[in-house]
């Protein structure tokens, strides 16, 4: 089974991709928490992507594609895998659909997490994310057991650098422009699905697994 996560920033697709990794035990694969693990280590694409995310910009597409395709070449991905945060421009979807049609293979269900941007900035400012394993919660809507601790790996919660309101605003912009069309690009797919994103994280969860058990 493979899916792809699609929404604005702070729609709630890590949160959904996690709890569907855990039911259907396949891998979670967040393209920001890849880049973030590298900024973290001091790598050279850390240090290149920085620069896009501190300002809510999109890294480029060439060095995102070839870090994605990679990740999904490895052997945990053989049975399938949930994205979440790519693709988030058409060419990033046509460089997937390009691989995966190499084998015959492809998306099964894109999964589009549905917020209006009133919400979004509200959800980012309680956001709070693991400096360890990426794991997200929120202040008030997905408390950790202990305030500041990750419940999954007891890492160190802290706000993202790019959770603040004014890059908030930016990448919901960027949103817009080039993420938003590859809800008719899977839609034209067909394999394109929408949920009520507002709702709670339960009932959200509830909705993509009767869409994934048909
Ligand atoms: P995304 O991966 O789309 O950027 P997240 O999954 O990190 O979004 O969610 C953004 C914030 O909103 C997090 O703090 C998360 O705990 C919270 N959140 C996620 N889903 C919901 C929901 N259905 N209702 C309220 N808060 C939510
Ligand atoms: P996320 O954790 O998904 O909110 O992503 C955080 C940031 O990482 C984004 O604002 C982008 O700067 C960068 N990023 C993550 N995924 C992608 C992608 N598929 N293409 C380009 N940039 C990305």
């Amino acid at each position: 089974m493979k899916i792809v996560m699609l929404g604005a920033p702070g729609a709630g697709k890590g949160t959904q991709a996690q709890m569907i990794a855990d039911k259907y035990n396949i891998p979670h694969i967040s393209t920001g928490d890849i880049f973030r693990f590298n900024i973290k280590n001091g790598t050279a694409l850390g240090k290149e992507a920085k620069s896009y995310m501190d300002e809510g910009k999109l890294v480029p597409d060439e060095l995102t594609v070839r870090m994605l395709l990679d990740r999904v070449s490895d052997e945990d991905c053989r049975d399938g895998y949930i994205l979440d945060g790519f693709p988030r421009t058409i060419p990033q979807a046509y460089a997937l659909t390009g691989e995966l049609g190499k084998t015959g293979d492809k998306i099964d269900f894109a999964i589009d997490v549905d917020v209006p941007d009133e919400n979004i900035v509200r959800r980012m400012g309680g956001r709070r994310a693991c400096q360890s394993c990426g794991s997200t919660y929120h202040v008030e809507y997905a408390k950790p057991r202990q305030e500041g601790v990750c419940d999954r790996c007891g890492g160190k919660l802290v706000l993202r650098d790019d959770d603040k309101p004014e890059t908030v605003s930016r990448r919901l912009e960027v949103y817009h422009e080039q993420t938003q069309p590859l809800i008719d690009y899977y839609k034209k797919a067909n394999v394109l699905h929408s949920v009520d994103g507002t709702c709670d994280i339960n009932v959200v969860f509830a909705d993509i697994v009767k869409i994934l058990e048909g």
